[in-house]
């Protein structure tokens, strides 16, 4: 029986937050790490992979080998690779792959994070061996990536969030499904070929950025900013059928209590809705 480990390191949106107010779910932006077997797939790149990186360090017993898989580029999804242990280390092959962009290589996009002015690693500070991917933005799940074993991983492409859309990842192995939806904005709920592409998930985990009340309130309202409310999470948990939901990328204002308030709306709709946690592991078995 295969088994797939998902481990939260990140579930903060926009930018990372430090304060006692978030102490429990959380403050670190976009990073899951799944594991099966000695495979490890992390999905975004935000801060939470630099304590993803401490906890492969210390595991230290992987096949050195590390596939991140990126939504989009925009920095809360990017910004711990610089900080990401591995990529100090010689032993560690890292494969990175995301969406393509029409205006700037992924190459580009990556390696200037590690270079002036930006940071004073450079190409000799870098020791790891690192291969960048980039996926075809038109591509619609005819690929997908095997990555070892029977661990699959498919993508397809999201249009909402502004201004270039965002991957959303479905992982597979030994009949566990995990999909990772985030940065989406879809008030009518997922279209036909998105909500085919992650029917029946085992766990969707969906970008819950918002109230309901913030994301149509008069003071200033959040619609447009390509980010969902909790409703809209369950809603497409509902309408693909999911077996459980997470809600995920917080609000930076949002504090614990008010994720739980918000968690509570949700489960009035879909039981088994649950807060993404920074540092809890789960595990899916077939
Ligand atoms: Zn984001
Ligand atoms: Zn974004």
């Amino acid at each position: 029986m295969q088994e797939l480990h998902y481990t939260f390191f990140g579930c903060r949106g926009s930018h990372p937050v430090s304060s006692k107010r978030v102490m429990k779910y959380g403050g670190n932006t976009s990073c899951l790490l799944c594991e099966a077997g000695d495979h490890l797939v992390l999905l975004d790149a935000g801060t939470g992979i630099v304590a993803a990186g401490e906890y492969l360090k210390e595991k230290a017993n992987g096949s050195g080998k590390i596939s991140i898989f990126l939504t989009h580029l925009h920095l809360d999804h990017i910004m711990g690779l610089p900080f990401f242990h591995p990529v100090f280390d010689r032993d560690y092959t890292i494969d990175i792959y995301c969406p393509k962009d029409e205006k700037v290589s992924l190459q580009e996009a990556i390696y200037r994070l590690f270079h002036h002015p930006y940071s004073p690693i450079g190409d000799d500070g870098i020791k790891a061996t690192i291969r960048l991917v980039e996926l075809p933005a038109d591509c619609f799940r005819q690929e997908s990536f095997k990555i070892g074993g029977d661990l699959e991983i498919r993508f397809i492409k999201e249009h909402s969030h502004p201004k270039h859309g965002v991957f959303i990842y479905r992982i597979s192995t030994g009949g566990n499904n995990l999909v990772f939806a985030t940065d989406v904005e879809s008030p009518d709920g997922f279209g036909p070929d998105v909500l085919e592409f992650i029917k029946g998930a085992d766990v969707l985990i969906h970008d819950s950025q918002y109230f309901d009340a913030d994301y149509f309130g008069t003071g200033f309202p959040k619609k447009g900013f390509g980010h969902s409310t909790a409703s809209m999470a369950v809603k497409n948990a509902i309408e693909s059928e999911a077996r459980k939901l997470f809600l995920f990328h917080y609000d930076p204002d949002y504090s614990d209590s008010d994720l739980e308030e918000m968690l509570g709306i949700a489960r009035k709709s879909f039981r088994e809705t649950f807060l993404s946690e920074e540092l809890k592991k789960f595990i899916l078995r077939s």
